[in-house]
């Protein structure tokens, strides 16, 4: 195994509705979809989908909607033996409610995915000990986020940590033990408290989490690309121009790319190349996980 990936799923409960009803209101709304998301299972299935070995470190509830999520991961050729039920939890899902201007509004319910343990981590650590790279997100417990961060340490595993959805309490110390810290906008903003509308405001909000200690930060940008900075040195990459459609899920595309062609390569500067044209063609389709192109398609983007 080359990529571990710990951390979440979530099960997307899109309902497509003209308008939302008023407390106590019923309202027939006209479509709904189901769909496998979370930010963790998204970065596995990405690099996954590229050609990459991957293991998920995860949890899903006792519910129907468990056997699906584990099915679609193995779809997408994720290794799934450490994706583990919490007894008597539902799985993380997310409501989400789109109305006929396309804007979301979106709950999140974290559901078994609170229930990922430091313990797990134990008992997949002969798998993990032979992988390369681990990647972590923010939408399990801290403490195991922790956890995982000192394990890799020990064992000579690379770290990209993903600090979303951002939390202020982020303990630093842990962000700097990680190779590559890899914040959106929007989570430096509420990282560092700074503003970020301006690309020199970016530059300082990055620089002053650099100045305590972070090794290799990547910064997401949107449509205006993204940013790779470190104590001494920075290197902007432009954004593939691209009519955008759907633009969730973009971050996760970014980093599942970025990690499988670090691990095949060795080389960030190239792994950000592809993961902004991955990530922009993930943008030309609906959806997360299903705008995320196989290898092949990928290449004729490219091409
Ligand atoms: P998140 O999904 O976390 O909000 P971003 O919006 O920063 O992440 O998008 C991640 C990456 O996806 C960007 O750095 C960029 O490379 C690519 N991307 C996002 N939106 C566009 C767009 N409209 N056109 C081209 N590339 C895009």
């Amino acid at each position: 195994m080359q990529i571990a990936v710990i951390g979440s799923n979530m099960v997307d409960l899109i309902t497509y509705t003209n308008s939302l009803p008023k407390a106590g209101e019923t309202l027939e709304a006209p479509d709904f979809a189901i769909g496998c998301g979370g930010k963790g299972a998204n970065q596995a299935v990405a690099a996954a989908k590229l050609g990459g070995n991957v293991m998920m470190i995860s949890k899903v509830g006792d519910d129907l909607f468990a056997p699906n999520t584990v099915a679609n991961l193995q779809q997408q050729g994720v290794d799934t033996r450490y994706v583990t039920t919490a007894p008597g939890t539902s799985s993380g899902v997310a409501p989400i409610f789109v109305d006929d201007q396309s804007q979301n509004r979106i709950l999140i319910i974290k559901g078994a995915n609170q229930q990922l343990k430091p313990a797990d981590i134990d008992d997949a650590a002969e798998a993990l000990t032979s992988c390369k790279l681990m990647i972590l997100q923010l939408e399990i417990p801290l403490e195991t986020v922790y956890y995982a961060i000192d394990f890799a340490r020990q064992h000579n595993i690379k770290v990209i940590l993903n600090p979303a959805p951002a939390v202020a309490d982020l303990d630093i110390q842990y962000a700097c033990k990680c190779d590559f810290f890899m914040p959106n906008e929007t989570e430096l903003e509420i990282l560092t408290g700074m503003p970020v509308s301006t690309d020199e405001e970016v530059q300082l909000a990055g620089q002053s989490l650099l100045k305590r200690g972070l090794k290799n930060l990547i910064i997401t940008l949107g449509s205006r690309g993204s940013l790779w900075m470190t104590g001494d040195d920075l290197h902007h990459v432009a954004p593939t121009p691209v009519k955008a459609v759907d633009t969730s899920g973009a971050g996760d595309a970014f980093i599942g790319c970025f990690a499988y062609v670090l691990v095949k390569t060795g080389d960030i500067a190239e792994a950000m190349s592809q993961a902004s044209a991955y990530a922009a063609c993930s943008v030309t389709g609906r959806g997360t996980q299903r705008s995320y192109p196989d290898a092949d398609s990928f290449q004729r983007f490219l091409n």
